[in-house]
């Protein structure tokens, strides 16, 4: 299927292709990972000017080619400046993007995925919490039917009635009672926040001031993220060889 189509999408990444032109990487609202070609991108005067940064948020024309696409046209939606001026929020705002790109699949639409990550982008211009980022990655591994069990052990179902929970097991992918606890060390006051990140309580994590406990949070999640990334590749190259 060639021809001209419209879509919006965010910028993932971008890199060179020959002199002046760039290879930019978007996950878009309704093709999911779209690689295309902007051409004159990297000349001083060129019509595209910084829209196709990472981090933007772009209504795009694109040329359907074999490989790789075409940007015809690329207009900002909105700004969200305090991304790129801001280093708290640039650094947060790339950790973001680079999560998405290794869960977006190319042309495999993903509209969730592209709601989250403008949902995500705004929080962070407006706000950088110290937990946007661990916030995105839980709620990604839970869109990715990975779902942290919270509220019973993973290994004898006891209820947070009747049992502490004291560990979290990234292979059994929930909290562990004392008697069953494997993996790593949770806190209470860690458990809580998550509870609140997964269970509509978003807003009331976020502010959340910088603590032990967002960093402990964080932490898992990137553990989480990585751990789920690395058994996806393995399940993928899995399925490759035989
Ligand atoms: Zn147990």
């Amino acid at each position: 299927m060639s021809g001209l189509y419209r879509d919006t999408g965010v910028v993932l990444r971008t890199y060179k292709l020959r002199e002046s032109d760039r290879i930019v990487v978007i996950h878009t609202a309704e093709n999911g990972k779209v690689r295309a070609v902007a051409k004159g991108v990297r000349k001083t005067k060129s019509k595209f000017g910084a829209r196709l940064e990472p981090m933007s948020h772009v209504r795009l024309l694109l040329y359907r080619g074999r490989d790789l696409d075409i940007v015809s046209q690329a207009e900002a939606v909105e700004s969200l400046s305090p991304l790129l001026s801001n280093l708290d929020c640039a650094s947060q705002g790339l950790a973001v993007v680079e999560a998405a790109d290794q869960l977006s699949l190319e042309r495999d639409p993903n509209p969730h995925l592209y709601r989250m990550l403008v949902g995500v982008l705004r929080t962070i211009a407006a706000s950088p919490s110290p937990l946007n980022v661990a916030a995105f990655y839980w709620k990604l591994l839970a869109n990715e039917g990975m779902r942290p069990e919270l509220d019973r052990c993973v290994r004898c179902s006891m209820s947070d009635a009747d049992a502490q929970f004291v560990a979290f097991d990234l292979q059994e992918g929930g909290v562990l009672c004392r008697n069953c606890r494997s993996g790593q060390a949770i806190s209470p006051a860690a458990i809580v926040v998550l509870r609140e990140i997964l269970g509509g309580q978003l807003a009331r994590a976020l502010a959340q001031p910088e603590s032990p406990t967002s960093h402990e949070v964080s932490a898992l999640a990137t553990k989480a993220l990585e751990f789920h990334i690395e058994r996806r590749l393995k399940a993928v190259a899995m399925f490759e060889t035989h």
